[in-house]
């Protein structure tokens, strides 16, 4: 029933290394995340027989019963779908990584009352940077005041930030977007913030991944080119 995981990965593998080779970039320096939304448990075994490690979910709800079936896995779980705040205390416990933080109170309840020795939660801020107002993710105008209070917190540690661009046919009109992040995050890092590094850019999708990678990507979110295509309703 998966046996197009398989070869789908090895594809998507190639591509990814010769966007690496074109871009004088190391392979180990881009994370592939496989985007298993609708997708069963099963689904997700079979990708990881196949040699992925990281998964995205875009639902706390979903992606608990799937965490739980595949808890025998040495799988890390990406959260990349909008997270409300009031879902933000399972997110913390399912999820290792958190890319779409996107408010100063989703943020604060992420991060823990203080405990001590406890372990801090890898975040990205997620920036919509088309500006659509169906989109989640802050201005690029708020994005200096978050890093800065994120950097305050106990619990959390800012990483960098992640994208949704705007849908466009051709990948290439894209490019501006994914370098717009990539100087934004500069920007961010520069000022150097206590516990905060700039370095992932969660960025790059099924049909934009190779652009993303060339403009720097170390994280791309890959869903349709591995499992095939979703029902229309996400
Ligand atoms: C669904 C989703 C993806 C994967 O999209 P594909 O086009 O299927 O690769 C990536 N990122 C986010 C945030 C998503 O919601």
């Amino acid at each position: 029933m998966f046996t197009n995981i398989r070869e789908n990965i090895a594809r998507i593998e190639e591509r990814i290394c010769a966007a690496c080779d074109r871009s004088g970039r190391r392979r180990d320096d881009v994370r592939l995340i496989a985007v298993s939304k609708t997708h069963p448990a099963d689904a997700i075994r079979a990708a990881f027989e196949a040699g992925l490690r990281d998964f995205g979910e875009s639902r706390v709800q979903e992606a608990k019963s799937k965490i739980l079936q595949l808890a025998d896995l040495p799988i890390t779980w990406h959260l990349i779908g909008h997270l409300q705040s009031n879902k933000a205390r399972p997110a913390r416990e399912l999820f290792h990584w958190i890319h779409t933080v996107d408010s100063l109170r989703l943020a604060e309840k992420l991060s823990p009352s203080p405990s001590p020795g406890g372990e801090e939660l890898p975040v990205l801020i997620e920036v919509n940077l088309g500006e659509e107002a169906s989109k989640e993710g802050i201005r690029s105008t708020e994005l200096a005041a978050l890093a800065q209070q994120i950097a305050q917190m106990e619990g959390l540690s800012l990483r960098g930030l992640m994208v949704i661009p705007p849908f466009l046919d051709n990948p290439e009109d894209v490019r501006p977007y994914f370098r717009r992040l990539r100087a934004l995050a500069s920007d961010t890092e520069r000022r150097s913030l206590p516990n905060v590094s700039m370095r992932e850019l969660s960025m790059g999708m099924s049909h934009d991944f190779e652009v993303a990678i060339e403009e720097g990507s170390t994280m791309v979110r890959v869903g349709t080119a591995i499992f095939g295509s979703r029902p229309p309703i996400d």
